[in-house]
């Protein structure tokens, strides 16, 4: 479904990505994992051409979208929720979910506003609960919900979900990856997951990938993953 094809990216001078190959199929859910400053987000943000790539090839659903503008790339049925979930605090939860029916204007498949409003109340019945309050009100672990929400608006087949459970109290982030595995079981989205919180997302995973300073220094299955010595001497052991 998506692919990356010796991808680099560059920040002024700054090597981000290094010639980055990646793929992730349809039904699957892949996570990222590296340090801080790896390029983890930065290889997300690439996929929608900001920075755009500045050599190889990023080929969604066999069309190749290297070179299209970003907001032709959010219409092509994938979303990205990013770090820090970005949420417009001080509007409703309502008006946030309807700001992701806006973003994806245009795709292909999307819902009319109050099918998709429905779609995620049905996921997510606390934000139904709560769609006149202020965003800015909700706990952490509700607006990531919001935020994912906000991505399912556009009904899009390929989710990437940067570091969903960035500051989040443990139980949460429980509940947050058991939301990120309904959604793939269940809705059949395709998930491309970025995680600082590698020992989880390599269980929830079918397969992973280790950034390192901008490259793929390993991959694998989720399993092996675990299992691997360099990954739990890097990753898993302090955590
Ligand atoms: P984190 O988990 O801290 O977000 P990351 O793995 O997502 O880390 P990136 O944020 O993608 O890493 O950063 C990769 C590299 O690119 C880092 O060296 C970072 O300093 C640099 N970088 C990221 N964003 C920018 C930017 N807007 N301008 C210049 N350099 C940047």
């Amino acid at each position: 479904m998506l692919e990356l094809q010796g991808v680099s990216a560059h920040y002024g001078a700054i090597q981000a990505l290094k010639s980055v190959d990646l793929q992730v199929r349809a039904g699957e859910i892949v996570t990222l994992i590296g340090a801080n400053g790896a390029g983890k987000s930065t290889l997300m943000t690439t996929i929608f051409g900001m920075p755009r790539a500045s050599s190889g090839r990023i080929v969604l659903a066999d069309e190749d979208i290297t070179a299209l503008p970003p907001h032709h790339i959010a219409q092509r049925q994938i979303a990205l929720v990013p770090e820090g979930r970005r949420i417009f605090a001080r509007m409703s939860v309502r008006e946030n979910l309807l700001v992701g029916m806006s973003a994806a204007r245009g795709t292909r498949g999307a819902h009319d506003a109050e099918t998709g409003l429905r779609h995620v109340f049905a996921l997510f019945p606390i934000l139904e609960a709560r769609q006149t309050q202020r965003a800015g009100t909700l706990s952490g672990g509700e607006q990531q919900m919001l935020a994912i929400g906000r991505a399912l608006m556009g009904s899009p087949r390929l989710l990437l979900l940067d570091e969903p459970s960035l500051g989040l109290a443990p139980l949460v982030i429980r509940t947050i990856f058991h939301t990120i595995t309904a959604l793939n079981r269940e809705l059949g989205l395709t998930i491309l997951l970025v995680e600082q919180n590698a020992r989880q997302a390599l269980r929830i995973a079918h397969r992973g990938y280790v950034l390192q300073n901008g490259a793929v220094v390993l991959e694998g299955s989720g399993q092996d993953l675990l299992n691997d010595p360099q990954v739990r001497a890097a990753y898993l052991d302090a955590a």
